[in-house]
């Protein structure tokens, strides 16, 4: 089932602005939880030093950090180790295989990398390469014209900007010819020691599900997930639902083998959806009058 349905189905029946909170129907005063009473100070939490108004769920209804952190507890759980599927021994490396990824599957790229990081082993090597002679190499991973052209221009880049290295930096990497923000998250996370949460299209499908983010927009989504998460967890929380994506929550999910299902926002708007069909009443069926000779 597609996430645009997903999403109508968990906003199915609420006006827009029943749609904003749970406490829809109650009084500000009748919406408050049991830290009511206490002062901002009283309601931080211990680990994150938040206060009770951050931790609450925002105006679009994402889950709540606590909860959020709670839920990717017991994802990490279920998906041990998650990790980048891209083989690598570097920055550069794993900047290369990440740009040949897109369009493509990891296990397709590792098939094609080897050769050519035994051919361009560092960004000197691959600068000096022609675009049409890389695109034979490169040609299984699909869009190879494109990739092509971009992984020469980032290259020649590096070499001139950053002396051949790959900066350890947001901007600078966003930058570089063919690296956009999910790329630079992905290298900045695995091989330079920085904080970064890749959304793909994984992530997307299974943090609007879940309810831990509500945007079809990458860039929200990874704001919203960096706020509930703290940033050594970053990385780890964007492997761990890319995995959970390709194994339990594909674009039909298989919902009975997932950790999460109790909390899931989608799973539950189906569970309503079918209890709804069944206490419906049978429809009396009109029987036409039978014509008169
Ligand atoms: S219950 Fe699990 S598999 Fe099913 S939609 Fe929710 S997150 Fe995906």
């Amino acid at each position: 089932m597609s996430l645009a349905l997903g999403q109508r189905l968990v906003n199915r029946g609420r006006t827009k602005d029943q749609g904003q909170t749970k406490d829809q129907g109650r009084t500000k005063d009748q919406g408050r939880t049991k830290d009511q009473g206490r002062t901002k100070d009283q309601v931080r939490t211990k680990d994150q030093g938040r206060t009770k108004d951050q931790d609450r769920r925002t105006k679009d209804d994402v889950k709540t950090p606590t909860e959020t952190r709670h839920l990717l507890d017991k994802l990490e759980a279920q998906h041990p180790g998650a990790d980048t599927e891209l083989h690598h021994r570097n920055a550069f490396e794993l900047l290369v295989a990440t740009i040949l990824s897109a369009q493509s599957t990891d296990r397709r790229v590792n098939m094609v990398t080897p050769a050519l990081f035994d051919r361009y082993p560092d960004a000197r090597a691959l600068s000096a390469a022609t675009i049409a002679e890389l695109e034979p190499q490169i040609h299984s991973t699909g869009f190879f014209r494109a990739k092509s052209k971009s992984l020469v221009g980032m290259a020649r880049a590096l070499m001139e900007h950053h002396g051949g290295r790959v900066p350890a930096d947001m901007d600078a990497l966003t930058a570089l010819p063919g690296v956009g923000r999910k790329t630079a998250n992905v290298v900045l996370g695995h091989a330079l020691g920085v904080p970064g949460l890749p959304v793909d299209r994984h992530v997307l499908r299974v943090s609007n599900r879940i309810g831990i983010a509500d945007s079809d927009d990458p860039v929200v989504v990874e704001r919203q997930l960096c706020a509930a998460m703290p940033g050594k967890r970053w990385t780890r929380t964007s492997d761990t639902l890319i995995l959970h994506g390709r194994r339990i929550c594909r674009p039909t999910p298989l919902c009975d083998e997932c950790a999460v299902q109790e909390a899931c926002d989608y799973f539950q708007s189906l569970v309503r959806a079918s209890k709804r069909r069944r206490t419906r009443p049978a429809r009396a069926t009109k029987t036409k009058a039978p014509r008169r000779p």
